[in-house]
């Protein structure tokens, strides 16, 4: 590991300041599980290292004034699990709970979770996150890469396995920095973006800014769930997932949002599979209508084609569980 600086402040413009000083040569650290990991490969080399959970006001889960919730980033997933302000939103904790490590889900933080590095063995394995503008990739062991948006040299998929939940119930981030009082509110729906060049990073976050709160609106009268297609009950990530977001009235679907992980370099919206169910009766035809219509578009790698098989089955058995169905399968 590369020598560092090391802080731990106490507000939060104290580590703005601290990240400003040094900008570009700056890491946050949260629970650490993936940072520190990162550092010890020195596939990451800070400068400097910003550790945020000393900062009282990211450690909190809050009720706010519009009937949504608001949860610090440093808040770790288990306190997520415990908090009963966040009962209403069900499929958040179920997506948690699919992450099946005790430990992960003490340590691990909601703002790490969402900000964490690709797992890409490209880019873990030292060639870079666009290895040779994305050739690497095309041309290597791409079976768990990205089988939509694909085109570019970014060929990776994002991770969070929260994003998906948190993206259909519109939730939104708070970001701070890069001047001690400067502070903007982004849909988590926009926070991730596909990098073009090795400067770009897998969000819009700048130097000198971080995460510091994320905002769930009034949980509402929809029906959520996700469903991850996992090749075994350890803590692995999954081959493909899908949250989805309905409004049943009387059997015809009001509104529907999905949005699939694990099979872009950001998480994926369908439109299309939305489309299939917004003013359908709730059938078994409409839900396998919508499966199909997520993965039209799909433009598998060299080894990757049956991850939209995967997707299909995710759509249409998240969909099938935020209905109150059995998913299905074995
Ligand atoms: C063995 C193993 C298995 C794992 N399995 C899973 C899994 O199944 N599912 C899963 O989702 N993750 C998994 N992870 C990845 C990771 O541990 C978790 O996602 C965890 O929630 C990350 O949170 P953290 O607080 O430890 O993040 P850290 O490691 O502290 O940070 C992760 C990244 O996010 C950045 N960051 C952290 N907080 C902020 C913030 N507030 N603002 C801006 N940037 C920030 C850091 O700079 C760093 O780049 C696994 C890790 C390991 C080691």
């Amino acid at each position: 590991m590369k020598a560092f600086e090391y802080a731990a402040p106490s507000t939060e413009a104290e580590a703005i300041e601290l990240m400003t000083e040094r900008a570009g040569t700056v890491e946050i650290l949260a629970g650490g599980t993936d940072l520190v990991g990162l550092m010890k490969q020195m596939l990451v080399n800070p400068d400097r290292v910003v550790n945020l959970m000393e900062i009282r006001s990211l450690r909190e889960i809050e009720p706010t004034p519009s009937g949504g919730v608001s949860i610090g980033a440093a808040v770790s997933l288990e306190q997520i699990l415990d908090s009963h302000y966040l009962d209403p939103y069900a499929s958040l904790k179920q997506a948690i709970n699919n992450i099946s490590s005790m430990q992960l889900r003490c340590q691990g933080t909601l703002g790490g979770e969402l900000c964490q590095r690709p797992q890409c063995w490209f880019f873990r394995g030292g060639h870079g996150l666009l290895g040779d503008d994305g050739r690497a990739v095309a041309q290597g062991d791409n079976r768990y890469h990205a089988v939509f948006a694909n085109a570019g040299p970014a060929k990776f998929v994002n991770n969070s396995r929260l994003a998906p939940a948190l993206i259909v119930r519109d939730a939104r981030l708070r970001i701070v920095g890069p001047s001690p009082d400067a502070e903007q509110w982004v849909d988590l729906a926009d926070f991730y973006r596909i990098p073009r060049h090795g400067e770009q990073r897998e969000n819009v976050l700048r130097a000198g800014q971080f995460v510091s709160h994320i905002e769930l609106p009034d949980p509402g009268s929809f029906q959520c769930a996700t469903y991850e297609v996992r090749q075994g009950a350890g803590p692995e990530y999954p081959l493909t997932a899908a949250a989805a977001r309905l409004n049943v009235q009387s059997g015809v679907v009001r509104d529907a949002k999905i949005v699939l992980g694990h099979v872009a370099p950001t998480p994926w919206r369908s439109e299309d599979a939305e489309h299939e169910l917004i003013g359908k009766p709730l059938t078994a035809e409409t839900i396998e209508a919508a499966g199909l219509a997520a993965i039209r578009l799909a433009t598998p790698l060299s080894r990757n084609e049956y991850k939209v098989t995967l997707a299909q089955v995710s759509v249409e058995r998240a969909v099938r569980m935020a209905a109150g169905l059995p998913p299905g399968g074995f």
